[in-house]
């Protein structure tokens, strides 16, 4: 079940790359575990070739990083606060939800104590709304300005919740605005500055988003299912 759902993205993503003229190649897909369990992860690394997975709480991520089989590469989607930096700095391949200077400070000195170098997303509230994390579009580069000689910190790119809508052609403008906003900074050569990382595009809307330039994609429901948050 895990692995025809994972193949039924995997080919959608790679029909979307299709229409858009898009090396598949150019696409990530990151199957968002949260809430499910460890077993269902290993379903997945037994019976397709998936090896990125998102987590959104640190303490789950923690866990199944410690439990897990065999090593994977693991993407940290969530809001992060500062104090659970420590945490997760030496386990995640890329945090995709950085945005303020303060969690970005707090990155810079738990990555030091490492001696690593942690790539990260600036998180981009591109719909305005009112519910949710990340940097407004006007925001974005005064933030990124602020980071971006942070010895232990490489800015990768942008991350975007697009709003949840019936018709996912409806979040097409703001995944173009995120790509346009990428496109505008990486144009302005500003020292350190060259972001090459689109992650945009959930179950609910992800060919839209590839077909708009996303080079991740984080799926979850339409992998493992729907989540039950009450257990
Ligand atoms: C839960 C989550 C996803 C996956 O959502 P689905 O709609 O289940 O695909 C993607 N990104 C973030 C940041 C999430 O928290």
């Amino acid at each position: 079940m895990l692995q025809e759902n994972y193949e039924s993205v995997d080919k959608k993503i790679t029909e979307a790359c299709k229409r858009a003229g898009r090396n598949r190649d150019a696409v990530t897909l990151i199957a968002v575990s949260k809430t499910k369990p460890l077993s269902d992860i290993e379903e997945l690394l037994q019976n397709t070739d998936a090896e990125n997975f998102g987590e959104n709480k640190v303490q789950e991520l923690v866990d199944k990083y410690e439990h897990i089989s065999r090593p994977v590469i693991w993407h940290m989607i969530g809001h992060l606060q500062t104090n659970k930096v420590k945490y997760i700095v030496d386990k995640v391949c890329l945090i995709h939800s950085v945005d303020s200077v303060n969690l970005a400070k707090t990155i810079e000195k738990e990555a030091a104590k490492h001696n690593v170098v942690v790539p990260v997303l600036i998180e981009v509230n591109v719909a305005g709304e009112e519910s949710k994390f990340g940097v407004s579009v006007e925001e974005t580069e005064d933030l990124i300005r602020q980071i971006k000689d942070f010895p232990h910190i490489h800015i990768d790119g942008l991350m975007t919740i697009a709003p949840f809508v019936a018709n996912p052609e409806e979040n097409r403008v703001h995944f173009r605005r995120l790509k346009e906003l990428l496109l505008d900074i990486n144009s302005k050569n500003i020292d350190n500055v060259h972001m090459n990382v689109l992650s945009m595009g959930m179950t609910n809307d992800y060919e839209v988003a590839v077909e708009e330039g996303a080079t991740m994609v984080r799926v979850g429901t339409g992998i493992f299912g729907e989540r039950n948050y009450n257990i």
